[in-house]
């Protein structure tokens, strides 16, 4: 049998400073299959990883296009064009398939298109018809929209955040869709949306325990796959908010009934499962208050991987006026201030200007004394098992904090940001990290305690002061139970 696999995704924020042009993509990683543009990216993201699989089954792989930008403001309309008729081309061209296998994000809104996730599939299924099995996984901060649902036979969600499943997520996907073209399994799908606006930490109960919950019921009873998605609100669009998936072999009327008992849960632990907002004084505060090392800080609502610019200086400046030493902080996203290291050199001392550039959310700039302690332009990390380029970087020391700049925004997948410029995080104090989540799976181990501060951002957490335009009402936090919400009551 013949498979299409290909991979596009991009989690939008129309809170976010930064615009998203087709160079966000050959940033973040793009392969156009009719130019050959990007041909290594392929390889990495899919020729290694379903393509193997399948491979591996005695089937052939037909590629499409892999096209992923860091998340910022909506895709510009010319660049998600391109992308989509990439996508349709590249599968005409593979035609006939026996099955389709999309690896999205689930929250890509571009100018005009506020569910490219649901306009892509509607392609994909009019290309293949109704018998083709379409398979998706996608990123638990999706945003599933009744399109999404109505063109794929089995659309399946990351269980983890941080997303530490997406390729045993990935696996069970593509065993599922190849036993569908077989015609041994015949997968429907029921989604229940959740009025939840949120992100919760799969690593801390009760959403530990829940997860795991829900996850049990898989392989049981004809339940093929169960997903929780949290939804992403800063994509402001009708089809914000959580939500369960179910597919079951045949039984939709079972799918839907798991799906309502699970979704029914999901809403009774809301207030358990939603994180407090710790601003930067409170922070900084339990920060120097804990005896051991390190104390990870994770500065979420600066956070490049949810569109924030990655440069606010809330936290350095708590800490430099707290006057710590033995303190790193990372990354800073400042190609300015990493050109001006570089042409000083290692060594040198120099006035710079570091931070606060992008917008509000970043703060003001801070304007320091700093020695320029390493430069380096072949940098990188491990993002959730690709390699990420930092671009130029550099680590330069202002009193006791050792602070790193970068050119290529992201966050902080992997000690290798400090690493890479000679401070190992593990004998730090403090150190901060610009991600919400992410992090933890590579700093978890070692921190002696973790810290989810929340200074003023892009990334604002405080769901009831944000002005959002197209997410429907009522959903929690904004409003409180008991209310009527899609189609249904939703209990105190
Ligand atoms: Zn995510």
């Amino acid at each position: 049998m013949k498979f299409f696999c290909a991979s596009i995704g991009h989690e939008t924020s129309k809170f976010s400073p930064i615009p998203t042009s087709l160079e966000g993509y050959r940033e973040g990683g793009l392969y156009l299959p009719s130019t050959g543009e990007g041909r290594h990216i392929v390889v990495e993201a899919l020729e290694r990883g379903w393509g193997a699989q399948l491979r591996a089954m005695g089937h052939d792989v037909a590629l499409g296009p892999v096209a992923w930008a860091q998340p910022s403001r909506p895709t510009a309309r010319d660049a998600y064009a391109l992308i989509r008729r990439e996508l349709v081309e590249s599968l005409r061209a593979a035609m006939p398939v026996d099955g389709v296998l999309l690896f999205l994000h689930g929250a890509q809104v571009a100018d005009g298109t506020d569910d490219c996730e649901g306009d892509m599939l509607e392609a994909v299924r009019a290309i293949v018809g109704p018998k083709v099995p379409i398979g998706v996984e996608f990123d638990l901060h999706g945003n599933v929209s009744r399109a999404m649902v109505e063109n794929t036979d089995v659309l399946l969600a990351c269980l983890e955040y941080p997303h530490s499943d997406f390729d045993s997520r990935g696996r069970h996907l593509v065993a599922l869709i190849e036993k569908a073209a077989t015609g041994s399994l015949r997968p429907v799908m029921a989604h229940r949306r959740v009025p939840l606006l949120g992100t919760y930490y799969t690593t801390a109960s009760p959403m530990r325990e829940f997860v795991d919950w829900a996850k049990a019921f898989e392989g049981k009873d004809g339940i093929l796959a169960v997903s929780v998605t949290h939804g992403f609100a800063w994509s402001d669009i009708a089809d914000c908010g959580a939500g369960v998936l179910v597919c079951a072999d045949g039984d939709s009327g079972a799918a839907d009934k798991l799906a309502g008992v699970i979704a029914d849960r999901y809403f009774a632990l809301r207030a358990e499962i939603r994180s407090p907002l710790i601003d930067t004084g409170e922070a900084a505060r339990r920060a120097l208050a804990h005896e051991g090392r390190p104390v990870v800080v994770a500065d979420i609502t600066d956070n490049p991987g949810a569109g924030a610019a990655g440069d606010s200086t809330f936290l350095l400046r708590a800490f430099l006026d707290a006057g710590v030493t033995d303190t790193a902080v990372g990354m800073i996203w400042d190609p300015i201030a990493v050109e001006i290291a570089h042409r000083a050199g290692v060594g040198a001392k120099l006035a710079m200007r570091i931070g606060g550039k992008t917008g509000p959310g970043s703060g003001p700039p801070l304007d320091v004394a700093a020695t320029v302690l390493c430069c380096r332009s072949d940098a990188t990390q491990n993002a959730q098992g690709s390699t990420a380029p930092l671009g130029p970087a550099a680590a330069i020391q202002v009193g006791g904090i050792r602070i790193v700049l970068n050119t290529v925004r992201q966050q902080v997948f992997d000690p290798a940001c400090f690493e890479n410029f000679g401070i190992d995080p593990r004998q730090c104090r403090i150190v901060v990290v610009k991600s919400q989540q992410h992090f933890y799976e590579t700093f978890g181990p070692f921190a002696s305690k973790v810290i989810y501060a929340a200074p003023p951002g892009t990334v604002n957490m405080d769901y009831r002061k944000m002005t959002f335009r197209n997410i429907p009402s009522p959903m929690y936090p904004r409003d409180e139970p008991p209310f009527h919400a899609f189609d249904r009551e939703w209990r105190a």
